[in-house]
């Protein structure tokens, strides 16, 4: 039998002058297979590298008689040609093995394409691996195929650095990703409360504002300020008026619905965007809100006390053409209408009607009692 790969002859384009048999061999197998549309099965592969290694000759002649009465070949043949010629052969099942390895890493080398850096490090891992069955399988083979793996482990090595570099550079800008994030989120976050500051607010206003014009839906804005906040940290101190202002938080999330967006606007001040909410509802979940608040008892101080404490709450409904700073200003107004009134209570800003005369004061509130 001559060494394998030495004859490196091909039917349609005869050998290649000057080329590494082994590799020409290889190579060869391999674009058989993908001529004839096969599968690179550990069978497929085995007659192909052995009509192009010729290592049977009889092998050799019957596949190109096949092809020359058919014109192409079809698995059948393949099949009838492994088993004909290469069943039981001694190096059948070391080859087989070889083209399985080999459909492993093609498949991985496949992957590897769709996700560049997670699969050039296995594709290496397994590369590598399939040196070591190679060499366990060939172990009187051969310059021509040494030289082959020599050629995959400067590949595995190759794609290992590649790899590892590609996962520092990513490591690095995920790193860099969440430095970012979490910087953004700092710089939108009330630190105390956990709630969105008054700057992300004025963002999420606008936003609303955007969308609820576009949409052509109803939009309304409540802010409400804590009770007589000062005498509460006068006389409970001040890590005390902290948790009070985190349960009035926790409280204020409790009640919102899920696209309400809600923020902490002030010392004691707190605000929510209802969006697709009227101005009747709107009160009527204001004032929800302020049962909330009141009937609750938070917890300060390390010996369970508890304190209650109210809030004021103004609501408006956006009007047509009215800006950010419009209805921010007459829920205020109407914040502090509820503050003179008396406080513990919610008033509604009243829109001027279509055909009123313009207020003196925009945004003067008219109040609703809901006591
Ligand atoms: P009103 O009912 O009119 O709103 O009275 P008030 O006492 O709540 O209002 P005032 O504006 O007089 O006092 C607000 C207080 O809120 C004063 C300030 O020290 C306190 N405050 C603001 N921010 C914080 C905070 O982060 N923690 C604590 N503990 N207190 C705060
Ligand atoms: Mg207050
Ligand atoms: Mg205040």
């Amino acid at each position: 039998m001559p060494p394998l790969g030495e004859t490196g002859r091909d039917p349609r384009k005869g050998t290649t002058p000057g080329r590494d048999p082994a590799i020409g061999t290889a190579h060869a197998t391999m674009q058989s297979l993908l001529d004839h549309r096969m599968s690179p099965s550990p069978e497929n592969y085995l007659v192909w590298f052995s009509y192009h290694a010729g290592t049977h000759p009889e092998l050799h002649d019957a596949l190109d008689a096949r092809l020359a009465a058919q014109g192409r070949l079809e698995q059948a043949d393949l099949n009838e040609m492994h088993a004909r010629y290469c069943a039981g052969e001694p190096q059948a099942q070391a080859i087989g093995q070889v083209s399985r390895q080999l459909e492993v890493a093609l498949n991985d080398a496949a992957g590897m394409l769709g996700t560049a850096h997670d699969n050039a490090s296995s594709y290496g891992t397994r590369l590598e691996g399939l040196t070591d069955t190679l060499e366990a399988a060939f172990p009187s083979l051969n310059e021509p195929l040494r030289r082959i793996l020599a050629d995959t482990q400067a590949l595995c090595h190759s794609s290992r650095t590649l790899a590892q570099r590609l996962a520092e550079r990513a490591r690095e800008a995920e790193a860099l990703r969440d430095a970012l994030q979490e910087a953004r989120r700092a710089a939108a976050t009330d630190a105390l409360t956990g709630l969105p500051n008054r700057r992300a607010f004025e963002e999420r206003l606008t936003e609303a504002l955007a969308r609820a014009t576009t949409e052509q839906t109803p939009l309304c804005l409540l802010m409400f300020d804590i009770d007589h906040f000062k005498s509460v940290n006068d006389r409970h101190g001040h890590p005390a008026g902290d948790a009070v202002l985190r349960g009035v938080a926790d409280t204020l999330r409790e009640w919102a619905r899920p696209h309400d967006r809600l923020a902490r606007v002030g010392g004691e001040e707190f605000a929510a965007i209802l969006p697709a909410t009227c101005r009747e509802a709107a009160a009527g979940l204001a004032d929800s809100l302020r049962r909330a608040v009141a009937n609750e008892g938070f917890l300060v101080g390390a010996e369970g006390q508890r304190l209650s404490v109210t809030v004021s709450l103004g609501v408006a409904q956006l009007q047509p053409e009215e800006t950010g700073d419009g209805l921010l200003s007459r829920a205020d107004a109407a914040l502090y209408d509820a503050k003179r009134q008396g406080r513990d209570r919610v008033v509604l800003d009243m829109p001027p009607a279509p055909d009123a005369p313009e207020p003196d004061e925009p945004g003067e509130a008219r109040p609703l009692s809901w006591r």
